[in-house]
Parts: C-alpha cells; structure tokens; sequence
C-alpha cells in the first residue's frame, strides 16, 4: 500500500487545523491518483477514530441549522468539548470554492480554537450531504474532534444518507410552516431522537402548539433506538433559550444509548463497505479506455430508440 506524507497524519493526529483540512481535501479528491493516498491516510486514521457523538442535523432551509449548530456547537465548548461540523454550504456553490463559505458561515464558532468547521459546496453533494462524509468524520476523530456535526439540507434522500454515518439524528421544525406534516409524508419523523422547533422567541405560543403536535404524532410511531425515548425540544438562538438543555439531551443519550450505539455503527460499517464496493467497482470499470465512449454510444442509441434498454446493457457489459 501506498504510504501518506507522515506530515500530514502526524499533523491530523496532533490536532493541527490546517493538517485536517488538507486530509479532507484528499478524503474528498475525485481523482483517480489520490485513490492509494486516500486508502492509506484512512488505513491509518481509523485506530484513532470512533469516540466522538456523531450527531446529525437536518430540517428545510431556512429552519434555522446553521444558527443552532453554531449556538450548541459554542455551549460544547465551553463545556470544554471540540467540536468540528461538516456542514453543506449553500453559498460556496455559488461562489465555485468553500473559502469564501468557511468565512460566511457559523463565524463565531469557525473563530474559535476548539471548533473546526467545513463547508463542502452544494454542488458537490449527493442529496444534500458530501459523498464522504463518512471518511471526513473518521479524519475529524482521529484530530481529537469530541463531537462532530453533520448538517445536512433537507432534500431528496438526504436524511436517509444522513442517518447511515450519525449516531444521533436531530430533525428541526419550526412552528407554523407545516415541516411536521411534510416529515411525516416522507417517513423522515421516525428516524428522529431529538426533534428541535426552532425559532421559539418569534412566537412562543405556536411553538408550544407545535411541540405538542409533535408529542402526539411521535407517540403513535416506534422507537428508532431501543431504550430511547424520543426528545420534543423548543430553542431559540437569539435568547439561548433551551440551548443548554439540548446539549444535556444529547449527552444523556450517549450516556444511556452506548451499546445501541455500538450496534448501530456496525450495521453502518457494512453500509460503508457496501457503497465502496459499488463506488470502487464502477470506477474501475469506467477507468478502462474505451468503455466511456460505449456507455455514450449505446446510451444515445436507446434514447433515439434504435436499441432496446436491455439490450444496451447487455452490450455494454460484454464489451471487451
Ligand atoms: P438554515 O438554512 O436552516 O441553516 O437556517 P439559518 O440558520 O441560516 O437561519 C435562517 C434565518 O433564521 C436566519 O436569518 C437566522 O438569523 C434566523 N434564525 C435562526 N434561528 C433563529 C432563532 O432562534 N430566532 C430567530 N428570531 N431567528 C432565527
């Protein structure tokens, strides 16, 4: 196996900022020649990786994510925690590059010494989070990150990807817009432990209202972690409000939950192999010469209906 620049993992190891950012650009490298490089940084990352609460963040744009991971993100650290979030940034899609993002978004806690924050262009994810977001988490652990955040936006199939590489999923409402009847329709409210209304100094009593709505609709559904009783909480960023007592959600969730944890992650190392598999396999496939050029013959031959889709395929996948 390829060896890594030692600078760069005993830099990650040594908690250096600047040396996590590198290791997630080549994490998150789309080309072929970074390929070993990537498989080796990880070989030896992941013996230091596995004890940070991995937590997920989603809920429609605008809900008010990026305020209140910022907000906890500052209660971890003054709870003497590190705290990293990889978050996908809607504005460095527009500006072709996450540098300008890095400085837009959650500012106060991207200042701080124990807070490393990434954006990763919009453009760039699948369904709202980054294509390796699991190996990002892994590199972040390794540089000693206590409780990594993972935001994701709320579309396509976000929230399915989201729940395989967290350990605790958070989904955010906010009173009044009718999120809890959409969560619903796309069985994205069972796959919650902690649900957050948001914004509740706008209009506390719509939020109390909407917290009990929640309350009543999550009773009917089973638990998605034994043991684990699903949380309905209120916060607002702008007065702090109920800021605290999420983080003390939280921490009693990994404190009770730590075995169903364990389980979890190993169902999520099998997911894990599985898409590699598919990824590695595809890539290697397209990888060779001529078979880029036969995909897009065959593919515009069953578009101008002169082959049969089966047919296509079966050409495509017999083509020496
Ligand atoms: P995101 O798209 O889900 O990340 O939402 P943002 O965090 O960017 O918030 C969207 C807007 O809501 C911004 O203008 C925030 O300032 C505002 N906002 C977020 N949280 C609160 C809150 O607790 N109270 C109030 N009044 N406004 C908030």
């Amino acid at each position: 196996m390829k060896t890594v620049d030692a600078r760069l993992i005993q830099g990650v190891l040594s908690g250096d900022r600047r040396y996590l950012a590198k290791a997630l650009t080549l994490i998150e490298s789309t080309g072929d020649t970074d390929e070993e490089a990537r498989g080796a940084l990880l070989e030896t990352l992941v013996p230091h990786a596995g004890s940070s609460y991995r937590i997920g963040f989603t809920g429609a744009p605008g809900v008010g994510k990026s305020t209140l991971i910022e907000a906890v993100g500052n209660e971890w650290i003054g709870r003497g925690k590190k705290v990293a979030v990889l978050a996908v940034d809607p504005s460095s899609a527009r500006s072709g590059g996450s540098i300008l993002g890095d400085k837009l978004r959650m500012p106060n806690l991207a200042r701080s010494e124990s807070a490393f924050v990434r954006p990763s262009p919009s453009g760039t994810t699948r369904g709202g989070i980054a294509p390796r977001t699991r190996e990002s988490i892994i590199a972040c652990e390794a540089a000693g990150y206590d409780v990594v955040i993972v935001e994701s936006v709320g579309v396509g199939q976000a929230e399915f990807t989201l729940a395989s590489v967290v350990d605790l999923f958070v989904l955010l409402l906010m009173p009044n817009a009718g999120d809890d009847v959409q969560a619903v329709k796309r069985g994205i409210m069972e796959m919650a432990h902690i649900y957050v209304v948001t914004k509740t100094d706008v209009d506390s009593r719509a939020a109390n209202m909407a917290q009990a709505a929640i309350h009543s609709v999550h009773s009917l559904m089973r638990p998605v972690t034994d043991g684990w009783a699903t949380r309905v909480l209120a916060t607002s960023a702008t007065t702090m409000n109920g800021i605290a007592e999420f983080v003390d959600v939280c921490t009693q969730f990994f404190s009770t939950c730590g075995e169903a944890v364990e389980r979890e992650r190993k169902r999520q190392s099998g997911l894990w192999f599985d898409d590699l598999v598919r990824e590695e396999i595809l890539r290697r496939w397209f990888a060779r010469p001529s078979m880029h050029d036969m995909n897009e013959t065959l593919r515009e031959r069953v578009m101008n209906g002169s082959l049969s889709v089966p047919e296509a395929c079966r050409l495509l996948l017999t083509h020496q």
